[in-house]
């Protein structure tokens, strides 16, 4: 199927104004003024008035379910694909959170795939909260190079739910994730969910002093409370990448967490953001005990860049790319996250309100003028 999207004001993120954009097998093809286009079966769409953006790439959600820190009945359900539809996000690295025992690497795999059979773009991290980690296959470095999904390795530290491993196993870890991003070329990352207990970001600066590249360890929850947020942005500083979930700032907004780290220094590039969706979000007192239980929601990133251009007069082009090129540049996905020839043909349309009206994955629409129209293969 090829599909023309004429006249719409794109942004790739960059601003490339009233341009046509032209998919077909899945691909964007073409992105130019007028574009002259012969294809048997052509189909083309006027978007005049319209933006267009890429498609929003959700780098931490638990697309098989989260929770179950409250016993059984606190596990959270399965994401379904009308879900992502209905707030733009085309693409995704999904996640395993506490429970290691039901929630298996596994059956992330499984959902996973299944996602991307419905029309998404997906990957995963091995592991969980646990330390030693857990792996499909003989240990992580093997997950990574069998299973290309694999993005890297996820694992919580600073947490009372965490495995509490040494600075030098951490660093170890680091290390053997860094030489098999070499040996795969996947880059290699080592996804961290933080937790409250300081301390951490503190161990990663020394690792770098040590002669380890930062770059390798990629934190996420920066900014459930004040001190860990002000960390990471030392961290940031130097030259860390920092990932704050959407909704969960401990400075009103995840638009105010990523303005103010970019006046403290922070290089913007190394900003970005996720939802944390279909995660439980467990509220503890100061026993440890769990008080009260929620599930995350996955409309995070685009809530977030309703903010920043809205309220806070962010530039489009500056506000897209906290969940699209960053993201993808920093996990090496160079055909996500942008319009441009060779991408992957992921979009999302909008009126001047801001409200989405089109979603566009692998060049087929999923919504289409606020209607979903690809659902999930339990959904219909
Ligand atoms: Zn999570």
């Amino acid at each position: 199927m090829a599909l023309l999207i004429r006249n719409a004001h794109v942004y790739a993120p960059r601003d490339l104004g009233v341009a046509d954009v032209l998919m077909a097998g899945g691909r964007t093809l073409a992105v130019g003024k007028d574009l002259n286009v012969v294809i048997p079966g052509l189909e083309t769409v006027d978007a005049a008035g319209k933006i267009m953006t890429p498609g929003f790439f959700d780098q931490h959600i638990h697309v098989n379910g989260g929770g179950g820190e409250g016993g059984y009945v606190s596990r959270c359900p399965e994401l379904n694909l009308s879900e992502l539809v209905a707030v733009g996000t085309t693409s995704l690295v999904g996640v395993c959170g506490t429970d290691f025992i039901s929630r298996s690497v596994e059956n992330l795999l499984a959902k996973v795939r299944a996602l991307t059979a419905e029309g998404a773009s997906a990957w995963m991290y091995t592991s969980n909260y646990r330390f030693p980690c857990t792996s499909m296959s003989q240990s992580v470095a093997e997950d990574m190079f069998l299973v290309p999904e694999c993005l890297g390795v996820k694992i919580a530290l600073g947490d009372h739910r965490s495995s509490f491993p040494r600075p030098d196993e951490v660093l170890h870890l680091l290390a053997d994730i860094r030489l098999t991003g070499m040996i795969t070329g996947k880059g290699g990352v080592l996804h961290v969910h933080m937790g409250d207990i300081p301390g951490i970001f503190e161990m990663f600066v020394k690792f770098q002093e040590g002669g380890f590249p930062i770059k390798h360890i990629r934190p996420t929850h920066c900014s459930r409370k004040r001190d860990i947020y002000e960390s990471s942005l030392e961290f940031a500083r130097h030259g860390g990448y920092v990932d704050y979930t959407a909704g969960f700032s401990c400075n009103g907004s995840t638009a105010k967490d990523i303005l103010e780290a970019i006046d403290s220094g922070v290089d913007p590039t190394h900003i970005t953001m996720s939802t944390d969706g279909h995660g439980s979000m467990p509220r503890f007192n100061d026993k440890g005990e769990m008080v009260g239980l929620a599930t995350g929601g996955v409309g995070g990133l685009l809530d977030t860049i309703r903010d920043l251009i809205g309220n806070h007069g962010v530039p489009v082009e500056r506000a897209l790319i906290f969940n699209t090129t960053n993201v993808t540049d920093a996990l090496g996905l160079k055909d996500q996250g942008r319009i441009e020839a060779g991408a992957c043909g992921n979009a999302c349309l909008f009126n001047d309100g801001w409200e989405l009206t089109d979603v566009i994955s692998k060049g087929c629409f999923m919504m289409r003028d606020k209607e979903i129209v690809k659902k999930g293969t339990f959904e219909e």
